[in-house]
């Protein structure tokens, strides 16, 4: 989106080349957007995800004249939207130069950066052996597969059965109709794994062990928006106490006029990054331990028809959820067992195929991928405090070890978690993508070719 939005800037033609570096046989949509399972939908309605915040109606548009049936209002699958990203990065590419940017793709991982002797520009080594050069490097990394649920992790690791990353090209593919299977986590990734066995035609038992033993919310219909009150109420807060209770009262008057929950909540989903950055570490540090899990499952929902899957799949006993933490995990010939610490006691299932669903990891200094850890290790990179991304600015310049802003080195994305918080869906990276555009567009105007 950021080469996109570089290439429609006002104000050019620019001189400039984009490197896009990408592994995928296809640039674009990346790991959400390139399964080719249609069960898997968005969890965003289509008004809300053009790629263009000051033309909303773009994507809308877009399916009008792909003849994508009826989710023009609605969930389309996440496959439709990896094509509408997929035709935007297209397009800049064999219009290329297009307002004066060439762009050119690189079906391969960076490996490694290293910043020039005057600190200006860096060169990023690639693993088919290019070398490229560049003024400026934007790490668009998204969402790393989890952590092991439990370490060490070499007791059960290399078991078939185990399934570390749910987001693997074919991840499921290895499980049986009729093999039993163990879900760690019931958030959107386990929402995920379940529509996919379902559309598999899984028979077995699934079992969902998660800590909390809570879905994600389910989004109501679509409802005229409610006033932000923001401002007037939460702008002066610093205390998770007093901005939740002031959400909560807010939530009860609104019910006594009728009006649901979540367009309460959702009205201040343009300040939340403000809310967020208002309180001191501390309270996010508050946030986190004690609010955090159960705001992702009310602010992360799930479209309806995903909810009556799992309804269904739950009352028909072939789903069951089962509250507790995941303690250890042992190989056991074909099977795996799972020790389970509950509120007063522990148990042992056993399941034949364990998948993790608890989320993608955050925190940089476990990310072993060889271009982070290049550039953690040279003191360009520097996760945060609260292991939830990578320190910036306020524009997305990384933050060296040495607390001076980076001139070279950008980020965008779920990496910027640390300044909003809220810094995974559509909405708010295409903000980011649009701003990130106007910075780097205003450093290469004007420049001889970078
Ligand atoms: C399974 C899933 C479903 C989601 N569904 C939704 C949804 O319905 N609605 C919504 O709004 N948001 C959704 N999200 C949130 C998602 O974070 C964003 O929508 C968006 O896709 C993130 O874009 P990105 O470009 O930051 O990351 P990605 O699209 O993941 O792109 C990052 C790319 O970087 C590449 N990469 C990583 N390391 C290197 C390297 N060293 N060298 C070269 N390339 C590298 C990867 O191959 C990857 O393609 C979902 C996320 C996931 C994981």
């Amino acid at each position: 989106m950021l080469a996109v939005q570089l290439a429609h800037l006002p104000g050019g033609p620019f001189a400039c080349d984009i490197h896009l570096v990408e592994p995928r046989p296809i640039a674009g949509p990346g790991l959400a957007y390139t399964a080719r399972r249609p069960e898997y939908l968005l969890n965003v309605r289509s008004p809300q995800l053009s790629a263009f915040p000051e033309n909303p109606g773009h994507f809308v548009e877009w399916l009008q004249t792909n003849h994508t049936p009826a989710c023009e209002q609605e969930f389309c699958s996440r496959e439709t939207y990896g094509h509408y990203i997929q035709e935007l990065v297209t397009t800049i590419i064999s219009h290329s130069p297009i307002n004066g940017i060439r762009v050119t793709v690189h079906h391969t991982a960076a490996t490694a950066a290293t910043l020039a002797p005057d600190g200006k520009s860096a060169v990023l080594e690639l693993a088919n052996g290019t070398r490229l050069s560049s003024d400026y490097v934007v790490l668009a990394l998204g969402n790393f597969p989890p952590l092991p649920p439990t370490r060490p992790a070499d007791g059960y690791s290399n078991h078939p059965g185990f399934h570390g990353n749910p987001w693997a090209q074919g991840a499921l593919r290895s499980i049986g109709l009729d093999d039993s299977v163990l879900l760690i986590g019931s958030g959107l990734t386990a929402v995920d794994v379940l529509l996919g066995l379902r559309a598999d035609g899984h028979r077995a038992p699934i079992t969902v062990v998660s800590g909390h033993g809570r879905w994600p919310s389910t989004h109501g219909p679509a409802e005229p928006t409610y006033p932000s009150f923001y401002t007037t109420e939460l702008q002066e807060l610093k205390t998770v106490g007093e901005v939740v209770a002031a959400i909560r009262r807010r939530v009860r008057t609104a019910a006594t006029q009728g009006i649901d929950w979540r367009p309460v909540l959702d009205s201040l989903r343009p300040d939340l990054g403000n809310i967020w950055a208002n309180w001191p570490l501390p309270e996010q540090a508050r946030f986190l331990r004690h609010v955090s899990s159960l705001w992702t499952t009310i602010r992360h929902r799930s479209p309806p028809q995903n909810a009556a899957i799992i309804e269904q799949l739950m009352a028909a006993g072939q789903v069951q959820v089962y509250q507790g933490r995941v303690q250890h995990l042992v190989s056991q010939g074909p099977e795996l067992a799972v020790h389970i610490r509950r509120k007063r006691s522990t148990a042992v299932l056993t399941a034949q195929h364990v998948v993790s669903c608890t989320g993608p990891l955050l925190d940089y200094t476990r990310i072993q991928d060889p271009l982070v850890l290049s550039l953690r290790e040279a003191g360009q990179l520097v996760p945060d405090a609260l292991r939830l991304g990578i320190v910036t600015d306020e524009h997305g310049a990384l933050l060296t070890a040495d607390g001076s802003v980076s001139p070279v080195y950008f980020t965008l994305g779920p990496s910027r978690r640390p300044a909003y918080f809220e810094s995974t869906a559509v909405p708010e990276l295409r903000q980011q993508a649009v701003a990130l555009a106007q910075l780097l567009g205003s450093k290469v105007a004007g420049q001889p070719r970078v």
